[in-house]
């Protein structure tokens, strides 16, 4: 049985604005999860290495860009859990240092052009049909497990929240957390940025996923420069809607923590 034990705080963030707002902002530090195996990634994780693991197949076979958060956090959770990885990287071959921690973690990267990269079962089908190891993980880690895997976020929260604020590129990570709260009756709102894709895509694409019952809240009026910016973009958003008065006196705020290699330092120049 694989160790799914971790640690994920939640940490009020004490700042002149909030207070003089009356407002309190607490961040989920899903970044703590692992230095590679980070944040949302960890989640989506999950319950896919867990089925690996009872169907007994151990060879990861997932999908992503060059620049993917998800195919470093395979590549990392295959070396500390035995199993072997293996990603197509969308494109032509290129070095960097996502690429370049994947390799040291024996993960073997296939580049593949655009056009063959959009058939993902294709792909899987092709190389690995005879495969008995082979466990399929799409782009991104999406899909119902990684949802399954991202409602313990709320399952975990130490208190009730007014606001919950995450980041969204498939938007997988926030079907997990509507639902949960919709399970629950919370009066939690939700609020979703996404970081890529315009709103109405996303909403179709995370609408398969969603319970009856659900409602969120979709910003789609600030832009997000890609992955690399989340945490700090999330952060200035926050500031810019308790500027504004968005926030009732007395409201309780969560931003989640989505991780990525990028965030902590970007994230410590924010409350300087
Ligand atoms: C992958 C990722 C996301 C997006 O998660 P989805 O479940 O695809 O919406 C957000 N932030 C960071 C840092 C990520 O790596």
């Amino acid at each position: 049985m694989i160790n799914l034990e971790f640690y994920s705080p939640e940490e009020k963030v004490e700042y002149p604005l909030f207070e003089k707002k009356g407002i309190e902002l607490y961040i989920k530090r899903d970044d703590l999860i692992h230095p590679f195996i980070s944040g949302n990634k960890w989640r989506k994780l999950k319950y896919n290495l867990l089925k690996a693991e009872e169907q007994k197949k151990n060879h990861l076979i997932t999908f992503g860009g060059a620049y993917s958060n998800h195919i470093l956090a395979t590549a990392a959770a295959g070396a500390k859990f035995g199993l072997n990885t293996t990603a197509f990287i969308r494109g032509e071959e290129v070095e960097n240092e996502i690429l370049s921690f994947c390799k040291i973690y024996g993960m073997q990267l296939i580049f593949t052009d655009r056009e063959t990269y959009k058939n993902k079962s294709k792909l899987f089908q092709e190389h690995y049909e005879e495969n008995q190891n082979a466990y399929f993980i799409d782009e991104g880690g999406a899909g119902k497990e990684a949802e399954l895997g991202c409602r313990e976020i709320v399952k975990e929260l130490k208190q009730n929240y007014d606001h919950l604020f995450c980041a969204a590129g498939t938007g997988t990570t926030s079907a997990g957390i509507i639902n949960e709260i919709a399970n629950q009756n919370l009066n939690t709102i939700f609020n979703m940025i996404p970081v890529l894709k315009g709103g109405s895509f996303l909403k179709d694409d995370i609408s398969s996923l969603l319970e009856k019952n659900h409602q969120y809240e979709i910003h789609t009026d600030y832009h997000f420069g890609g992955y690399a910016k989340t945490q700090t973009q999330l952060i200035d958003f926050i500031k810019d809607l308790a500027e504004k008065d968005f926030f009732q006196h007395g409201s309780k705020i969560l931003m989640i923590h989505t991780g990525g290699i990028f965030g902590i330092l970007g994230m410590l120049d924010k409350f300087k």
